[in-house]
């Protein structure tokens, strides 16, 4: 069979994969875009940011009503329609997934469903509905994205048992959800479910949840969350569970006991691991870091000279703007431009209630590598707009370089964090010294006035704080 030829060949059609095709044929390269799925748009767009965010939103209504009476606005008990609030969410994921196929024909990237596995550095075979076909590129880029990590002691083949997948599917509300992971993942679906009426314990080896953020920023997301949810266990290990009858059976080892407890569905929030099975990576140079992901540089570049890997497959932040950045890195390189992935900011927003954001430099890792760092605070109760919402459990802090005056790292936690975080992100970016944010004239009343205030305090002169 005579293979297609084309200069490029990307496979995976994720934030990471499609954005690379597109800025690709942009760039007037012939581009195939290759997804085994039949909805574009990856885990992000199908099983991950918008649906998870989709339920969110929606569900945080539920609480926001139900906290309104002191504002002498209540509401009766909310009435929830799970197949509406399904056939909502579909109808975002449909359009956004449409809307990701009108571009990739609009620009004349050639999509094919099924697939890909490399027979060599330079041949990528597709099994189509069509049967097979063979591609022969110049470059290729991987961009096969993660899976949901299921330990052994989980993996009962019980659909009770969920991995995020299921769970955005919200095909009931669990009377008892068992949470495994206090990582965001888990928080985030921990949330919607508290909020559509289960009860909710969850569990986490470590000794806090949400690992990655400093301690008093994550302090209002988990004493909320303590409130919402009916337990949060830490240091906490499930050593078995079994099916019993339409509940599963777990053993828990949670201070110092065995606890045996019946759930009506479990939710496995543990990891993800790269996706390279059946990729046929092995008939190509590509390696593999001790973890499994692809083995890339700074260009994106995998040690084979053909092929490039660019999103959650090659590790590092598994995030969505980190993909699409590095699609643009590994589409620059293979046009012959100067463009690596270094000092490059990638901000990090957990979507619980309240959010938390985060980037450049957090107070643990200042502390821990010994980076000299001054830190400035300041707090939402002091926010005339967090009072407006209702919500001033909320903080902003800077980290900053005492030498250079530089901000080194910024975090929020509060209502809407995630879109305060951009203007930190372009900050740092920028190579901004706290008294560049503190000398802009920030809108009011804002809560980006939060940035401003913090960045004043480390002068000590915030307005409203001493
Ligand atoms: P993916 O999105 O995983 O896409 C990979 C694509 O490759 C898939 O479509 C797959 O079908 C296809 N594929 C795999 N193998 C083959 C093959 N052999 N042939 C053809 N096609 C193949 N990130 C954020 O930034 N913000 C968030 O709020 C956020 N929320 C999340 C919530 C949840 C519940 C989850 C699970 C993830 C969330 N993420 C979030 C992470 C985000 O979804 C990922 O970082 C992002 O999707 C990675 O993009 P990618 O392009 O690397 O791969």
């Amino acid at each position: 069979m005579q293979p297609i030829e084309t200069e490029l060949v990307v496979v995976g059609a994720g934030p990471g994969g499609y954005a690379a095709a597109f800025y690709a044929a942009d760039l007037g390269k012939k581009v195939i875009l290759v997804e085994k799925d039949k909805r574009l748009g990856g885990v992000c767009l199908n099983v991950g940011c918008i649906p998870s965010k989709a339920l969110l939103q929606a569900t945080h209504l539920i609480t926001e009503t139900r906290e309104s009476a002191h504002r002498g606005i209540t509401f009766g008990p909310p009435t929830v329609d799970l197949a509406r609030l399904r056939a909502w969410k579909e109808s975002i994921l449909e359009k956004l997934a449409g809307g990701v196929a009108f571009l990739a024909q609009k620009r004349g990237v050639q999509v094919l469903r099924g697939r890909g596995y490399f027979e060599d550095s330079q041949t990528l075979r597709v099994e189509t509905e069509e049967g097979q076909k063979f591609i022969r590129y110049q470059h290729a880029i991987v961009a096969t994205g993660s899976l949901p990590a299921m330990p052994k002691v989980f993996d009962l083949g019980n659909p009770r048992v969920m991995t995020s997948t299921e769970a955005l599917e919200v095909e009931e509300i669990p009377p008892r959800l068992l949470v495994v992971g206090g990582g965001y993942i888990g928080m985030e679906l921990g949330t919607v479910y508290a909020a559509l009426g289960s009860e909710v314990v969850l569990v986490e080896a470590l000794d806090r949840v949400l690992a990655g953020a400093d301690p008093d920023l994550s302090r209002p997301v988990v004493q909320r969350a303590q409130k919402a949810f009916k337990e949060i266990r830490l240091q906490a290990r499930v050593l078995s569970m079994a099916t019993a009858g339409k509940q599963i059976r777990v053993v828990i080892e949670y201070n110092g006991q065995k606890l045996e407890e019946l759930y009506d569905r479990v939710l496995v929030a543990v990891g993800r691991v790269p996706n390279t099975e059946d990729l046929g990576l092995e008939n190509t140079k590509v390696q593999f870091t001790d973890k499994g992901f692809i083995k890339v540089n700074e260009y994106m570049q995998t040690d084979d000279p053909h092929i490039y890997a660019i999103g959650d497959v090659v590790g590092g932040a598994l995030l969505a703007h980190k993909a699409h950045k590095e699609a643009r890195i590994a589409v620059e390189v293979i046009n012959g431009e100067e463009s690596r992935f270094e000092n490059i900011v990638i901000p990090a927003v957990v979507f619980t209630d309240p959010e938390l954001a985060w980037c450049g430099l957090t107070e643990a890792e200042a502390k821990e590598r010994g980076i000299p760092h001054e830190v400035a605070r300041f707090p939402w109760s002091a926010s005339g707009r967090a009072l407006s919402f209702d919500r001033t459990d909320g903080l902003t802090k800077l980290i900053v370089d005492p030498e250079s005056d530089r901000v080194l790292g910024v975090g929020i936690v509060g209502h809407g964090a995630g879109e305060l975080i951009a203007e930190a992100t372009l900050a740092l970016e920028m190579g901004a010294t706290a008294e560049d944010i503190a000398l802009t004239v920030h809108p009011h009343p804002t809560l980006s006035e939060t940035l401003m205030e913090a960045a004043e305090a480390y002068y000590g002169y915030a307005t409203h704080t001493l």
